[in-house]
């Protein structure tokens, strides 16, 4: 998997201070996608070992208390993204207690596949759905257009 932007620190993409991973890879071209040099999986840089090793250390830091992760992109539900973001949110789950998981995608809940279901079973908000140009609405909060739905999938989540 490649990705394109690493926040270390974040307040927009999502609730509280949050590490933010934009990953590379999308096959929905939305018309008016704000986001298109993500499309290609091969753009960006290699998400390697040592940025996985980041991500862990930058959520367990303690001087800047994050709330937790978001993966966006791009599409981190991309077939070519599942096998590097399931090891990623297992490794979040399994070691950075407490901390959230929001991830948003172009693939709405009820079409995913099995193996994108896998890694959803980690996640704790899904905001999903295509962007549609004739339904944005700047007023949104975490979403662009209002076909999309935020999925509080967890009790904890829940706002
Ligand atoms: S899902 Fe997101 S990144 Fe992909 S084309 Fe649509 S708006 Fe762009």
């Amino acid at each position: 998997m490649n990705y394109h932007q690493y926040f270390p620190i974040d307040v927009v993409n999502g609730p509280g201070t949050r590490v933010t991973l934009f990953v590379s890879g999308c096959e929905h071209q939305c018309r008016g996608c704000y986001n298109q040099s993500t499309w290609n999986p091969g753009s960006g840089h290699l998400f390697d070992e040592l940025m996985l090793e980041l991500v862990i250390k930058d959520l367990k830091d303690t001087r800047v208390k994050r709330r937790g992760l978001s993966l966006s992109g791009g599409d981190p539900l991309h077939p070519g993204n599942l096998d590097a973001i399931l090891t990623l949110v297992k490794r979040v789950k399994e070691e950075c207690q407490g901390k959230d998981i929001w991830l948003w995608t172009g693939y709405t809940l009820g079409e995913l596949s099995p193996a994108q279901r896998t890694v959803v079973a980690y996640v704790d908000v899904l905001v999903d759905g295509k962007f549609e140009q004739s339904l944005a609405d700047p007023s949104l909060v975490f979403r662009g257009s209002s076909n999309q739905v935020i999925h509080y999938l967890t009790k904890t989540s829940r706002p």
